[in-house]
């Protein structure tokens, strides 16, 4: 797809033979050599542009070409991967719920996380989520993500040649043809590289901004799935957890406490044997939603590992997490999620902790824990805290 292009040199044939020429008339008229002048500064400014161009084009070839091999690589794995990771039984062709297996699944991707495993994500999607957080952005989250994916701006890119130096270049001929001038068939051979020059120079700009948007796209596109799980849509465990150091930060700087909870799915293993894992899949996808669609837009959630999901709500004290909790566990319980001509319910136990400037995400997320087992050995389907 690439090719090494070398530049152009600035001293061309054409415009040597015409300076010799120049300086072997006994007496240039002061016009004729100010015109040749001219016209040379202009030939070799365009040159210059076009080598300029020349650079940045290959420069955006070489970095999607690394994009690409990227992708690649990753396709790759995820093929050699399918064998090893489907879930099914090799003798009965069942997919497997036994105790753990998607656990060690998961942590198996944990550990690999270059390895997608999903199908893909429409463009759609990638703009909405990625206009998503560009709005944590505005909240100085994630300075490097862009707002939005259209219009990309390069700056110091090059603009396309204006056609004015062309047509000032042909009236400048035809003056000198008109006049005799001995020069004209050098200037004629200069004009026509000179044209010859600015439509490859506006070939190449074209062909430069396609690379540059192809490219925008596809950082996106990795942007997008490094921080997303892909099932579910919402964000996985490492933008969860960049996103818990950033609130440590805000928290430390302003001295403001923030909740975390931790939803877990009840019995959410019989729902798989019972229904099939498609039907937790799809499961799991409609508690994203109700989490996503409950909570405040600077609130945040994301899905923990298999059944587990991640709620942080910032500059909020236990009461009002306590509330928060009350509503989302009600709405989990209160939607039945249609499958197969039936409907499935699930009920949720949840953890909270409230994170203090002094502590460590760690030891907030272990009383998180601590808090969530509380919930399930008092009954499931409850909220629950640890006492300081
Ligand atoms: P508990 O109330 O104690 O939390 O019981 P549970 O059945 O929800 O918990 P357990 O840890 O025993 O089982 C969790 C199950 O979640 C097992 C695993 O197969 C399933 N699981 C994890 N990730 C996924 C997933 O991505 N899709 C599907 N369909 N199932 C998943
Ligand atoms: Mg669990
Ligand atoms: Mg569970």
């Amino acid at each position: 797809m690439t090719r090494k292009r070398s530049n152009i040199p600035e001293n061309d044939a054409a415009l040597e033979r015409a300076e010799r020429t120049l300086s072997k008339l006994s007496s240039p008229s002061v016009d004729l050599a100010a015109e040749y002048g001219a016209l040379a500064d202009s030939y070799r400014g365009l040159l210059r542009k076009l080598n300029k161009t020349l650079v940045i084009s290959d420069t955006y070839q070489m970095q999607l070409r690394e994009l690409m091999k990227q992708i690649e690589d990753t396709t790759y794995k995820y093929r050699q991967l399918k064998d090893v990771a489907l879930p099914l039984c090799v003798y009965c062709k069942n997919i497997r719920t036994d105790n753990d297996y998607w656990q060690r699944l998961e942590t198996y991707f944990g550990t690999h996380a270059d390895i997608m495993f999903s199908h893909g994500i429409c463009p759609e999607c990638i703009k909405a989520t990625t206009r998503q957080l560009g709005t944590w952005q505005q909240r100085e989250t994630f300075p490097d993500i862009p707002v939005t994916l259209e219009s990309p701006v390069v700056p110091n890119a090059p603009k396309p040649a204006e056609d004015e130096v062309l047509k000032e270049l042909h009236s400048l001929l035809q003056r000198s043809a008109a006049d005799g001038n001995p020069l004209t068939p050098q200037l004629e051979r200069v004009v026509g590289k000179h044209a010859k020059l600015l439509r490859r120079f506006n070939k190449i700009f074209t062909i430069s901004d396609g690379y540059q948007s192809q490219l925008m796209d596809l950082k996106a596109r990795l942007e997008f799935s490094a921080r997303t799980d892909l099932l579910t849509g919402i964000a996985n465990r490492w933008e969860i957890m960049a996103r818990l150091e950033s609130e440590k930060s805000r928290s430390e700087r302003y001295k403001k406490n923030f909740s975390i909870l931790i939803g877990d799915l009840d019995h959410f293993k019989e729902i798989n044997d019972n229904h099939g894992h498609m039907a937790g899949d799809r499961v799991l996808k409609a508690v994203a939603e109700i989490l996503r669609g409950q909570i405040r837009t600077e609130d945040f959630c994301g899905r923990w590992g298999g059944e587990e999901f991640l709620v942080i709500l910032p500059e909020t004290d236990l009461p009002k997490a306590c509330s928060v909790a009350a509503k989302l566990l009600a709405k989990v319980r209160k939607t039945a999620v249609p499958w197969e001509g039936r409907r499935i319910s699930t009920t949720m136990s949840m953890g909270i902790g409230v994170f203090r400037p002094g502590m460590s995400i760690d030891g907030c997320l272990k009383q998180v824990d601590d808090a969530l087992f509380i919930a399930k050995s008092g009954g499931r389907d409850r909220f629950s805290m640890v006492a300081e």
